[in-house]
């Protein structure tokens, strides 16, 4: 198994505090290596909080995550970073490109840490040219359109090659049009690369693109189709 959430249980608040909210009860999912996932459920369902459990953004109360069978829960320090910058890759529903750069060189923030920059320059250059994006390689964020900066935020999360894709609404401020094509994207690289996706989505028409869909709600997670 790639990637396991082992028993989390997530509260915020003091016990017993007005505040006090149980957000993920003794929830637990399996991630296989390629495998396309969506999530979905009601606003404040703790979507995000599940996403941030399983990219090590954030801890749980209760309960592990394993990644290809390490307990990866307490990391820390160098380990923890490693996890969060090779194995795993991030997008939201704002795409956080930096205004400054250039499309190409928005793509390569994420390889600065590794030392080999001419495989990291080749590899975007593959993936910019599959995405289609490569007659805008030299724009600004500004300069793109909601649907273009959004597949670069998608290239830029795979230019490590992670395992796992986590999306968190990666489409809520798209179009129809847009929506339907940056799910296309995922998909195709999904395939060709063997990257397993987890992906929120309020749409329950993109959401049955995935292999299984699941369900967040009152802290429960359950699948409503394989
Ligand atoms: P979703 O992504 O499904 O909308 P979230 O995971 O963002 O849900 O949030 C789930 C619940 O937890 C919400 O009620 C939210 O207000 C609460 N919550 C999320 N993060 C925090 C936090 N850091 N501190 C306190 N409450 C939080
Ligand atoms: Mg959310």
């Amino acid at each position: 198994m790639l990637l396991q959430l082992k028993h989390i249980s997530k509260a915020y608040g003091q016990k017993e505090s007005d505040t006090y909210q149980v957000v993920l009860d003794d929830v637990s999912l399996d991630i296989e290596v390629g495998q396309r996932i969506a999530v979905t459920g009601p606003s404040g369902s703790g979507k995000t909080t599940l996403l941030n459990m399983a990219g090590s953004l954030d801890k749980p109360d209760q309960g592990q995550v394993l990644y290809m069978d390490s307990d990866i829960t307490g990391l820390k320090g160098k380990g923890l970073e490693q996890f969060r910058n090779q194995a795993v890759g991030f997008v939201f529903q704002q795409h956080y490109l930096l205004p400054q750069f250039t499309l190409f060189e928005n793509v390569l923030l994420p390889t600065l840490p590794n030392k080999n920059a001419k495989e990291a320059g080749s590899r975007a250059e593959d993936l910019i040219k599959r995405t289609g994006l490569w007659d805008h390689r030299n724009k600004k964020p500004g300069e793109l359109s909601g649907g273009e900066s959004q597949r670069t935020a998608v290239v830029r999360a795979l230019i490590n090659n992670p395992a796992v894709l986590l999306a968190d609404e990666p489409t809520g401020s798209l179009d129809h049009e847009n929506s339907s094509q940056l799910f296309d994207m995922l998909i195709e690289f999904s395939r060709c690369d063997e990257v397993a996706l987890v992906v929120v989505t309020h749409s329950q028409e993109l959401a049955r693109r995935m292999d299984t869909v699941y369900s967040l709600k009152s802290g429960k997670l359950d699948m409503i189709t394989e």
